[in-house]
């Protein structure tokens, strides 16, 4: 069987039993981590080593949240309130889009995840008018070799004469069920099934209690955008939690503008948060509900949401998250006492928690995923702490929440395969994947501008 061993680095496990290592070693077998100590005896048998000395090791990070499909069009939505994205971009360019246009930009969107240290990557995908435009999608995120839980959910373009609107329409089943039977059989696989549903706030009370029930029912994770506006079914949740159709596996995105009893209950009824912090600031969902979950004793999960947006990297998100709550608990001690808090609200640590340990969690996978931990999958991430902008490192934590960038992500390891190593990510034809993403982002807006709508 093939091994690894990571040799003399600074190991940031994120598992409890095994904490920190200054200096330590990590020994993968095949697909799994084996062996975290401080140092670790190879006995007899081969083995790759890698120089770990002046590097840090964490483990693969999990990016709980990304339309990745708008990966062509990057940065085009960057103006735009989340009133104009509905119109625009779901109304407008999402209609234009063809298969191979969602299979480019999952596929460089996962590449990207992989290049930025993500190893598992929540792709929310919306945009599935036909099962080709969903199949292109599967098949970018596999040829990518990222780990992935692929969340099928449904387009949301204006409704034609005679057409339901899609706050209407349940969840197809039977796409659901074809994608169970095929690309996405395998539970354990490199790519996982959940479901992206309209819940309460974007669909009928009708439409929210069949995805609910269709979800547990087969057994994967109903997750659901929460806030952006008025709800379509005002007090739905409330009715949901009478109907007992929330608990574990529902999963709450944004979430900002829920009342506090109301998050109480769904704490307490094992609801999972995934904050997507830079786009909540900037499209305007409000102030990220960070601080009200620390509070109740549970962490967020965190997202890049939109590449159309902003930039597609983890720690960043983050560390804006970790720094906006921070602002806010600061700004509340000097309203309340009148003086800056004595220590800090939330230590640094807490914000790996959220991209490692707590992604994992609210996949479930928390026992395959999210820490280095023996007979765990051996995804991780290797910083190259010797650089310019790193040096020196006091506190590895604060180095990686703080301070790292990409320059930094030497190499990034899957299930025990190298996906990058001294810097570069190991694709070929990288070039031509970049092309084709370019050219499908300029065919997007100009069909849009072809059928004289505002692109
Ligand atoms: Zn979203």
């Amino acid at each position: 069987m093939r091994r690894t061993l990571i040799r003399s680095a600074t190991v940031i496990s994120m598992d409890d039993a095994i904490g920190d290592l200054r200096t330590g070693d990590v020994l993968v077998e095949g697909d799994r981590i084996v062996d975290v100590l401080p140092s670790i005896d190879l006995g007899s048998g081969e083995a790759e080593i890698f120089d770990g000395t002046g590097r840090i090791v964490v483990p693969g990070l999990i990016n709980a949240h990304m339309h990745t499909w708008q990966t062509g069009l990057r940065g085009f939505a960057a103006n735009w309130t989340l009133l104009e994205y509905f119109r625009r971009m779901h109304a407008g360019l999402a209609t234009v889009f063809q298969p191979d246009d969602i299979y480019i930009a999952t596929l460089v969107g996962a590449l990207n995840q992989i290049n930025h240290g993500a190893t598992t990557l929540v792709d929310w995908c919306h945009n599935n008018p036909t099962p080709d435009h969903t199949d292109a999608a599967v098949r970018g995120l596999l040829e990518s070799g990222i780990r992935a839980a692929f969340f099928h959910g449904s387009p949301k373009p204006e409704p034609k004469p005679g057409e339901p609107h899609f706050s209407e329409v349940p969840h197809p089943r039977r796409e659901v069920e074809r994608l169970l039977a095929g690309a996405l059989a395998d539970r354990d696989g490199l790519v996982t099934l959940g479901l992206a549903i309209l819940g309460p706030h974007y669909s009928t009370l009708d439409v929210a209690m069949h995805d609910l029930r269709l979800a547990r029912e087969l057994n994967l994770i109903a997750s659901m955008h929460q806030g952006g506006g008025p709800a379509k079914t005002p007090g739905g949740w409330e009715k949901l939690i009478e109907a007992g159709f929330v608990g574990p596996g529902v999963n709450i995105v944004h979430g900002n503008d829920l009342a506090d009893e109301l998050l109480d209950r769904m704490v307490d009824l094992g609801v999972s948060f995934s904050v997507t912090p830079e786009n909540e600031m900037i499209q305007g969902h409000g102030f990220p509900i960070t601080g009200r979950l620390l509070k109740r004793g549970v962490r967020p999960t965190i997202g890049i949401d939109l590449e159309s947006v902003l930039a597609g990297d983890l720690l960043s998100a983050a560390r804006v998250a970790l720094s906006m709550q921070r602002a806010l608990d600061n700004a509340e001690s000097r309203k309340t006492s009148g003086t800056i808090p004595v220590t800090t609200t939330i230590p640094v640590r807490e914000a790996l928690r959220w991209v490692t340990t707590e992604g994992a969690r609210m996949l479930g996978r928390e026992h395959q995923i999210g820490s280095l931990t023996p007979g765990k999958l051996a995804d991780l991430v290797i910083i190259d702490a010797s650089h310019l902008n790193l040096v020196p490192v006091h506190d590895p934590v604060a180095t990686v929440v703080m301070q790292t960038s990409l320059a930094n992500i030497e190499a990034v390891m899957i299930g025990g395969s190298w996906k990058k190593r001294n810097g570069r990510l190991l694709v070929d034809g990288l070039e031509s994947k970049k092309q084709r993403l370019a050219q499908s982002g300029e065919r997007l807006v100009q069909d849009i501008k072809r059928q004289g709508r505002a692109a």
